[in-house]
């Protein structure tokens, strides 16, 4: 059958100028905003229109030198690892309220650099990076060691320091959340930072970057590098400077990551990746609210997000009826000029994103899938692209295995549990999965089964700052958020000294 056009809203009316000056295009680097050492620049591009925004400066290997040094220096010698926890917690407590009261201009960065809908920055985003402040500053004054009762014959203190210098990798698709897991949960621990953002949104990070200098943060402690992946970042996971290394991004990249770490000093690295998450619906199911979900679940963010619920597995019984509605939701889904009121959807980051979407969506057509809704670019400028439902896609089609990371939602039918939970854990992802069930005992089964970091039941995308998050398989190493995140960002230290004349311990 013909797909059916989506009712976007206008996506071709002039761009809505965003109310922000952009004050910072250099990199940060011991407290002082300067240019790269190559006095290199590269454009930083609207993604409503591939108009440039700002030119930013390019950092590279020498950057990324004398900003590991200024972290160095800051952490072997600076007040930072050395004040009272309560001082740091207080440090980061300014920056939350600092976030707040610059919300409306950091939300209209992101949105602009990125492509989100201002409704999202301004409602989960900004207050999402003030929570997770908050959250870390909280534990500042909460991480300590413990004691041992060994032997009886010594005393052993666990000491938990700061791990030292950290080096972070950020992907483009929530460039604020994704420095606030990252750079909340280092600094808490004492540790000092350098942070490499995406090329493709290198700006709401310095500025908030800015604010957590206004906030008392000494130099040195966090540096900011903008740059792409195979020079800057590159540069950063063989530095032999940095004690250990954070990445978020795709599972191809996490790889190389991991080895250049291991090719240089072995630091030990935490990694958030890919997925390709299961969005699993029973025949007990409220249909209606099942499709709200599962539309959400995968178009949230343009698709672009790593947890995307982009299977969606739907049980034989409700399977017509919640391809008939999931087809009509995603057709009445608004797309357009992210700053305008109403709209849910904004375009994708880039060109090279948009083409490559597009192409999942042709490889869907070719080998057979159903396409029910959308299926092509939205409007005729920037990187627009409709809301697509494709139906009766099998568990070996392309865009049934492959990470889409765009508003591309494939729903699969399936006929009993043990089949589903065969299908579903049959990826080298296990990020997320989302259940949705009115009966207590297929959510109980269906969350063991999974072999995934995070179940959703009867809900989805829930980022707490203390939820832990992170991938089983391909999807990743460690966790990410609340007390599990401190443990990547603290060293171990056992202290033992002789007990004299005290048999008691
Ligand atoms: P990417 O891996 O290409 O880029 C992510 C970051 O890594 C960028 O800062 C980039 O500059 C850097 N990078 C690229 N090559 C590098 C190299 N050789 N050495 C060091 N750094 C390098 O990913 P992308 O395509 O830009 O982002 C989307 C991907 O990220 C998706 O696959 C998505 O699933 C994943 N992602 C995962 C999570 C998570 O929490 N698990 C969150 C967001 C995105």
């Amino acid at each position: 059958p013909a797909p059916a056009a989506a009712t976007s809203a206008a996506t071709t009316d002039e761009p809505i100028q965003p109310a922000v000056e952009i004050k910072h295009t250099q990199l940060l680097i011991n407290g002082n905003f300067v240019d790269a050492a190559s006095l290199k620049t590269f454009p930083t591009v609207d993604p409503r229109t591939g108009e440039v925004i700002a030119r930013v400066a390019e950092g590279d290997v020498e950057d990324i030198d004398r900003a590991v040094s200024a972290a160095r220096r800051a952490f072997d010698h600076g007040p930072w690892p050395r004040m009272t926890a309560y001082e740091r917690c207080r440090v980061l407590l300014r920056f939350a309220d600092l976030i707040e009261e610059h919300a409306g201009e950091i939300a209209a960065l992101e949105t602009w650099d990125n492509g989100k809908t201002l409704a999202q920055s301004v409602g989960a985003e900004v207050p999402m990076v003030a929570r997770c402040m908050r959250y870390y500053a909280g534990w500042a004054d909460k991480i300590h060691g413990l004691v041992v009762p060994a032997d009886g014959a010594h005393h052993v203190q666990v000491l938990h320091e700061p791990v030292g210098v950290a080096g972070q990798i950020i992907p483009w698709n929530f460039p604020l959340l994704m420095f606030a897991w990252k750079v909340g949960p280092a600094l808490a621990c004492g540790n000092t930072v350098v942070l490499k953002t995406a090329e493709q949104t290198p700006l709401s990070a310095l500025y908030v970057a800015s604010l957590l200098h206004e906030a008392g943060l000494p130099e040195g402690v966090l540096n900011v590098v903008s740059g792409f992946g195979p020079t800057a970042g590159a540069a950063l996971c063989s530095h032999m400077g940095v004690d250990k290394l954070a990445f978020t991004g795709s599972t191809g990249t996490g790889q190389i990551v991991l080895e250049l770490a291991a090719r240089s000093n072995l630091k030990p690295v935490t990694l958030e990746l890919g997925g390709k998450s299961p969005f699993i619906v029973m025949d007990d199911a409220d249909v209606d609210q099942a499709v709200e979900l599962a539309h959400h679940a995968v178009f949230f963010n343009q698709g672009q997000c790593c947890c995307a619920g982009s299977r969606t597995f739907v049980h034989e019984r409700v399977y017509d009826e919640f391809v008939e509605k999931s087809k009509a939701r995603a057709t009445k889904r608004v797309v357009g000029d992210p700053f305008r009121d109403g709209v849910e959807q904004g375009p994708q980051i880039d060109e090279e994103q948009f083409k490559k979407i597009l192409r999942y969506v042709q490889s869907g057509v070719d080998s057979g899938a159903t396409l029910v809704a959308g299926g092509d670019r939205a409007g005729n400028r920037g990187f627009y692209i409709q809301p697509t439902v494709f139906a009766d896609a099998k568990d070996e089609m392309k865009i049934a295995r492959e990470e889409i990371f765009g508003p591309v939602q494939t729903i699969l039918k399936f006929s009993g549990m043990e089949e589903v939970i065969r299908w579903a854990n049959a990826t080298h992802y296990g990020l997320a999965a989302g259940v949705f069930t009115s009966s207590l005992d297929a959510a109980n089964t269906l969350s063991r089964a999974l072999r995934v970091g995070t179940v959703w039941v009867n809900c989805y995308d829930v980022f707490d700052a203390g939820i832990p998050f992170g991938g089983y398989k391909m999807s990743g190493v460690g966790r990410e958020k609340g007390i599990y995140a401190l443990r990547n960002y603290l060293q171990t230290k056992a202290v033992v000294t002789p007990i004299r004349d005290a048999a008691w311990l």
